[in-house]
């Protein structure tokens, strides 16, 4: 038997269901702010995610799902590891910047090459969203206080912490990497292995390692705040003064550096601490460049004046879809939403009778959901009708037909009486809840 791939998971209907409800509690948040919905495609081409996750990053170097399909000639493809690098050439190949600030999101699968873990996947599920064209800290800030309000909607708001932080400009990071790696080039020895290869490739993510030892070190390591200049230093205090003015909390995580190499000023993550070590759930920031980056490429790939090339500002995050779930589920459980209210059994003789009175209700009482069984006999439809959850149960049969009757049976109670064959069509007869 073929079995499904490691790390790729099925969603069953029972889990299925909370699915849809999550996904319609986050869509209508994202229309209260007025964000506006887009739907982008699954693979990209390589190149894309290695311009703008960055090159030394652990999505690129070893996680993502590459391989070159039939073209000729061959074009290197990736499962998308993550939805901002491909709203952005959406968004510059479609000119939507033009006069225009959109505010965009959209939902869908994520591919990773990981070790597959509660809380971690290889195919996972992202809601994102990004704000394009303000490089204002009230930006920043609508998002975080729209996934603020996500929390309280969710029944979430005191398991999230928000953690903050301000990466700067990229050459007050050039200058903090520069002191960094000055610092802890004397201490090598004393780094985990991780640490010590970043140290040459990536050393900001040295500040986010989970060793301890490598954490006691860097208690005494220079500070990227210090290195931050004026206007940086001025964008991160007012996204704090709007926050305090909202009333939403947060703690300053000087060692939040993110994964992608796209990210300015502001980076954030909601955190909780009932996932173990998979505790962000959502995360985000400012990525002021990326669009001029991106644009500055041409259609061979060969990177074009830069100077040339003006960026637009952006601000953006991901929540993942799994960990929210895990999430509910431990926390604050969404009430279970049956798959049927009404069962409609028919004797087989009077089938398309049953047929019809089913296909009415569904057009007079769009708030129930109706289901039948086939046409198989009584006794094997009343059984599916048990298992199914419904409330009441109709059964029609020639007698009844004759009457312009039902009967219907209670399923709690197991009360079965005859009615009129309208009875249903009153909704103050039969209400779900
Ligand atoms: P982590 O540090 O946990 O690996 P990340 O920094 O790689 O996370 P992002 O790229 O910022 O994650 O993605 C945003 C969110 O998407 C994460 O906070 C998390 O909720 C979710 N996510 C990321 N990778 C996975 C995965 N492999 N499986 C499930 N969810 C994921
Ligand atoms: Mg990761």
């Amino acid at each position: 038997m073929i079995k499904a791939i490691k790390g790729f998971n099925d969603i069953l209907p029972d889990q299925a269901a909370k699915w849809l409800q999550l996904e319609s509690v986050l869509a209508e948040v994202l229309a209260r702010y007025g964000y506006e919905h887009i739907r982008l495609p699954i693979v990209e081409q390589t190149d894309l995610f290695v311009r703008s996750i960055g090159g030394a990053t652990d999505i690129v170097e070893k996680e993502m799902y590459s391989f070159v399909d039939k073209s000729e000639p061959p074009t290197p493809l990736t499962l998308r590891p993550e939805g901002t690098a491909g709203a952005v050439r959406a968004v510059i190949e479609h000119n939507l910047l033009r006069g225009d600030t959109p505010k965009l999101w959209y939902i869908g699968p994520m591919f990773r090459y990981e070790r597959p873990q509660k809380g971690r996947y290889r195919q996972f599920h992202q809601i994102g969203v990004e704000s394009f064209g303000s490089e204002l800290p009230d930006a920043d800030v609508e998002l975080i206080a729209m996934t603020h309000l996500m929390w309280q909607e969710l029944g979430l708001k005191d398991e999230m912490q928000l953690q903050l932080n301000s990466l700067g400009e990229i050459d007050e990071r050039h200058a903090y990497r520069d002191a960094l790696v000055a610092y802890l080039t004397d201490k090598e020895a004393q780094l985990d292995e991780d640490s010590k290869r970043r140290l040459t490739t990536n050393p900001l993510r040295i500040l986010d390692s989970k060793e301890a030892s490598t954490q006691a070190l860097l208690a005494d390591a220079p500070k990227l705040a210090d290195f931050l200049g004026e206007d940086s230093r001025a964008h991160f205090e007012q996204v704090q003064a709007y926050l305090t003015a909202l009333g939403i909390d947060y703690t300053l995580n000087p060692h939040l550096v993110r994964g992608l190499d796209y990210y300015n000023k502001t980076v954030f993550e909601w955190v909780t601490d009932k996932l173990g070590s998979q505790a962000t759930v959502c995360a985000g920031g400012r990525y002021d460049g990326l669009i001029g980056q991106l644009k500055s490429v041409d259609a061979k790939g060969d990177a074009q004046n830069k100077k040339a090339v003006k960026s637009e500002p952006a601000v953006g995050f991901a929540m993942g879809l799994e960990r929210l779930l895990l999430l509910i589920d431990a926390v604050a459980p969404m009430p279970a939403v049956s798959a049927c209210d009404v069962f409609v059994v028919t004797h087989p003789e009077v089938f398309s009778s049953g047929i019809r009175y089913a296909q009415s209700l569904r057009y007079s009482r769009p708030d129930l959901r109706v289901k039948m069984a086939s046409a198989t006999s009584l006794k094997a439809q009343m059984k599916k009708a048990d298992k199914s959850g419904a409330k009441l149960t109709v059964i029609i049969a020639q007698q009844e037909l004759d009457d312009s009757t039902i009967s219907i049976k209670d399923m709690q109670t197991g009360e079965q009486k005859v009615v009129a064959q309208d009875w249903l069509a009153t909704v103050e007869n039969f209400k779900p809840q």
